[in-house]
This record gives structure tokens, C-alpha cells and sequence, in this order.
């Protein structure tokens, strides 16, 4: 079967057969060891951030790294400003409200652009927001949004950047510093191609050495992580195989030329399942410049349900993703994350031509 939804993916034997390695104990030596390296490789991706950030590693999906981001760097007496528009959008304001802490939400239709000219109005008025909070590829529909923009605002207005890079992390441009990005969560199981259970915040290493948690939950508390982890311990078990999974696949990226090399790679995937799904008559939701490498969105033709497409489609051997919220019944989305070649995708488009009348 190939994975075509937004991870976890498709993959490589490198990786999957990683995972047999022998067993460890997280309390042991080898495992640190094992924790620097992968702090290391996930520094080095974006090597402009490695001297100045710290990596901290948790057991989880990527929800927890994000949760644990929002959790540990906004402070009970701060106030986040959550940018959204879409599904995970939504979700950061949700996690910010769990934890009891104060926010406002910018919420654009999810078919549109983050709305930044509401962005600076607000942090005009509101000289008591003290976070940015957004999603960089919000995988709802596909759009990248526009970081250069919303970044320019918390550069000007020196509030700190707490991002969702979830879904473009390892495939997609992150200007840690134009952006004035204080931390950014992701996850080892969608662009990085690793197995799902592990994820990560990047954060300023000045956030843990002037600042002190502002958590109110143990589990997730970043600090107790970051302080263990400089020595490659963990304060609770790890999934230790799922690190072996990552170690394996950051050495692929690595080997592949990088986030640049990959990026390169995912446009080449996506621009041949746009191409040729226009090409049968399937209309894209958003304009094509607005999408990321990643993933594509697509209308749902009106002769055609989700239900029997993605039946059909997985018959053949390939998994594709359904529409969220009030896009459920009107879209559909194919991700390109993984160990996915090029022949995958023609094989895709010829299965996919029996199903659409052009
Ligand atoms: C996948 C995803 C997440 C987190 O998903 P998990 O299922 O917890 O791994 C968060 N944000 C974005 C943008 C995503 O694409």
C-alpha cells in the first residue's frame, strides 16, 4: 500500500528495517548517545539555527510536540494572538484555551490567506499580546502560508513566533530569524520520513537558559526534557525504536542533499499529480502557487464521492486523504510525503483516469 495521505508515510527499508535494531534501555549510555545524535541531525537540517537552538525530543505524535510548545513558552500572564485558517489552525487556539491561557484568534475563511493586515491592526491595538502563534503549511488544504509577511510583523512588532511545522519541516523554507521565530514543533513521521511517535520542538536555547516554564502540566513540560536531554536522557521512556527509525531516515536526508534536495524532489511528485489530474479534469481548491510541496488539494467532481473514490483508489494500492470540517463532502487530498517515486505517482494518474471524465 502507498500512503498518500499528510503521514504518517510510506517507508524506506532503510528505515523500516532500522527499527530492528537491538533493544535498549532509555537509561542507558547507548540511548543518550543515540538522543545527541538525533538533537544534532534535526539542528543541522536548517544549519543556520544549530549553534543558537536547542532540539528537545518527545514520545508522542505531533500534536504533543505543539501542545508541549504552546504549554511550556506562553505564560499565564502573557497573551497568544492565534493566526489561523484551518483545521490546525483551529487546534492551537484550542490547545492555548485547555491550558487556561489568555488569546485572540484571526481566523480567515479556509480557503483564503492568512489575514496579516488584521494581524497588524490587532498588535497595533493590543500591547499586551506577547506571542504569534500560527501554522506554516496548514495541511487542511494545502496552502503555505505566508510567513514572510506575518514574520516581517513579529520582527517589527518584536513578538516571538511559536509555528506549527508540523507538516513543511524538512521540505520547506524556514527563516528562523527574519520570522523572529522563537520555536517551531514537528514531527519525525510526515517530510522527515521517520515512523510515527516521535516529535520535536526547535526553540531559542536563550528561552530555557533567561525563562522559566510555563507549563502547568508535567508530561509536557519542554524544560524537563531540555534539561535532562543535554546529557541525551529522557525524564520518561522513550520510543526507542521510532528513534532508530528517525536516525535512519535523517542520514537518507542527509544523503539525498538536504531540505533543498528534498523540496526539489516533492515538487517534481507534486507538480506531476496537479498536471495530470487538471489534465482528467480535476480542479484544484486553491490557486497552484499557493500550495506547498507536500500536498495537494482537489475539488470533488460532482459524479464522484469521497467514499468511491478513495475506495477504488485504495483497491489499486493507494491510500489518499478526505476533506475536513465543511470541506469533507467537497474536496479531496493527495500528500507526496515519503519514500514515493515518481513512477508511483503515473501509476496514480493511470488508475485515477478510469474514474474521471474529462
Ligand atoms: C499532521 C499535523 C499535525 C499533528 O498531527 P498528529 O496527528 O498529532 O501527528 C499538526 N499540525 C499540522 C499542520 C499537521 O499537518
Amino acid at each position: 500500500m502507498l500512503l498518500l495521505n499528510p503521514g504518517p508515510v510510506t517507508l524506506s527499508e532503510k528505515v523500516r528495517n532500522a527499527l530492528t535494531q537491538e533493544d535498549l534501555c532509555h537509561r542507558e549510555p547507548e540511548f543518550a548517545q543515540l538522543t545527541l545524535d538525533l538533537k544534532q541531525r534535526l539542528l543541522h537540517i536548517y544549519p543556520e539555527i544549530a549553534s543558537s537552538y536547542d532540539a528537545v525530543l518527545l514520545t508522542g505524535s505531533g500534536t504533543c510536540a505543539v501542545e508541549a510548545m504552546l504549554a511550556s513558552f506562553i505564560p499565564p500572564q502573557g497573551k497568544a494572538l492565534v493566526v489561523a485558517n484551518g483545521v490546525y489552525g483551529d487546534r492551537l487556539a484550542a490547545m492555548i484555551k485547555a491550558h487556561g491561557k489568555p488569546l485572540e484568534i484571526i481566523t480567515s475563511p479556509w480557503q483564503e490567506a492568512i489575514n496579516c493586515a488584521a494581524v497588524e491592526r490587532c498588535l497595533q491595538q493590543d500591547r499586551t499580546i506577547t506571542h504569534l502563534v500560527t501554522v506554516h503549511h496548514e495541511t487542511t488544504t494545502g496552502r503555505l502560508n505566508n510567513l514572510a509577511l506575518l514574520g516581517q510583523l513579529a520582527s517589527q512588532f518584536n513578538i516571538p513566533l511559536l509555528l506549527d511545522g508540523v507538516s513543511s519541516f524538512g521540505v520547506e523554507k524556514i527563516d528562523f530569524s527574519a520570522w523572529n521565530i522563537a520555536a517551531v514543533a514537528a514531527t519525525a513521521n510526515k517530510c522527515l520520513h521517520g515512523v510515527p511517535g516521535l516529535s520535536f520542538v526547535l526553540a531559542k536555547s536563550t528561552l530555557f537558559q533567561t525563562q522559566t516554564s510555563a507549563a502547568n502540566s508535567l508530561y509536557l513540560d519542554l524544560y524537563r526534557y531540555q534539561k535532562a536531554q543535554i546529557t541525551g536522557y529522557s525524564p520518561f521512556t522513550q520510543a526507542v525504536q521510532v528513534y532508530y527509525g528517525l536516525q535512519a531516515a535523517l542520514q537518507e536526508l542527509e544523503a539525498a542533499g538536504g531540505w533543498l534536495a528534498r523540496q526539489k524532489s516533492y515538487t517534481k511528485l507534486a507538480q506531476k499529480i496537479r498536471q495530470g489530474l487538471q489534465q482528467q479534469g480535476v480542479k484544484l481548491l486553491l490557486p497552484e502557487s499557493d500550495y506547498s510541496c507536500a500536498l495537494t488539494s482537489f475539488m470533488l467532481p460532482p459524479y464522484l464521492s469521497y467514499f468511491q473514490l478513495h475506495k477504488s483508489l485504495k483497491k489499486a494500492g493507494f491510500i489518499i486523504y478526505a476533506g475536513q470540517g465543511n470541506f469533507q463532502d467537497k474536496i479531496f487530498r493527495i500528500a507526496n510525503m515519503g519514500n514515493i517515486q515518481i513512477e508511483d505517482i503515473a501509476k496514480l494518474l493511470d488508475c485515477c483516469s478510469s474514474l474521471f471524465k474529462n
